[in-house]
């Protein structure tokens, strides 16, 4: 028996890192996986591989939103799960952001995030209740330094998080999140950094002595999608080798 079995959940950003083991890892344990990502060359195969569908959607365009709903809800008949999990990062100082990226990252991050929610919850309604987990940061949480535009867009997602869960907990969908820390993903390591420097950084900084990897992430959003966190919901996650904990002198 897998934890999701017969349930349908669309994974937004499926093509690579997190949402690509989010995928996989839902296929594993029984759901029908619609992939989503502008990405198509590797979502396609990927789908193929685990049995999914792939759907074309930039996560920022009402549009795509309507046309996935209806392509995957063709396919599998129902959906009741989703994962927003599409993001985008860049770094710069926030007095030298040009508005244009500040707007950029807000409406993948955050309109995408609302979007999805919008999109996605009244078929969870009608098909009896389900599951929303977002992908936050620990940048939710916290600051961090030439990530202003970045950790506003996931502030906002926590924000969202919250009060979608209360809206929604009286039609059956529980609403979490996911704040993960570093994780070793083409995000965290664009420039492709020998895993080596990478692993050499993250030992002095987390507490864990190393990044996280997309898998672990990809078992929290399972906990979270899945029956196992029935009485939870509105709650982010952290998820970051204790990088959040406090000030270590060790
Ligand atoms: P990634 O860059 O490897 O994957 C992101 C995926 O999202 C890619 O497949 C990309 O094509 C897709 N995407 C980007 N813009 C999109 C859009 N407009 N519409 C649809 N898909 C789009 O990065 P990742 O680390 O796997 O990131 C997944 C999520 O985790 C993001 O929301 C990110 O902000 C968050 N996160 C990552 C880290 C980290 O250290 N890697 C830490 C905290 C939070």
């Amino acid at each position: 028996m897998g934890k999701l079995d017969g349930r349908v959940v669309l994974v937004t950003g499926a093509a690579r890192g997190q949402g690509e083991q989010e995928a996989r890892l839902f296929a594993a344990e029984g759901a029908k996986v619609v992939l989503a990502d502008v990405l198509d060359e590797l979502g396609e195969p990927l789908a193929k591989e685990v049995g999914g569908l792939y759907v074309h959607l930039d996560v920022s365009r009402e549009a795509d939103w309507t046309a996935a709903v209806a392509t995957a809800k063709e396919h599998f008949g129902r959906i009741d799960g989703l994962v927003n999990n599409a993001g985008i990062l860049r770094f710069n100082e926030l007095v030298s952001t040009p508005l244009e990226e500040f707007q950029l990252i807000t409406q993948v991050n955050q309109v995408g995030t609302f979007l999805g929610i919008r999109a996605v919850a009244p078929e969870i309604e009608a098909a009896g209740g389900g599951t929303i987990v977002n992908t936050a940061s620990y940048t939710a949480v916290t600051g961090m330094a030439y990530v202003g535009a970045y950790a506003a867009s996931k502030h906002a997602i926590l924000g969202l998080t919250r009060v979608a869960a209360l809206e929604l907990a009286g039609k059956g969908i529980r609403v979490n999140a996911v704040c993960p820390g570093a994780v070793d993903t083409p995000m965290s390591n664009p420039e492709g950094t020998d895993p080596e420097a990478v692993g050499d950084l993250y030992r002095t900084l987390v507490p864990l002595g190393r990044v996280g990897r997309p898998e672990e992430v990809a078992r929290l959003a399972l906990f979270l999608t899945g029956d196992d966190s029935s009485y939870i919901t509105g709650q982010p996650f952290v998820i970051d080798g204790g990088w959040l904990a406090g000030v270590s002198v060790l």
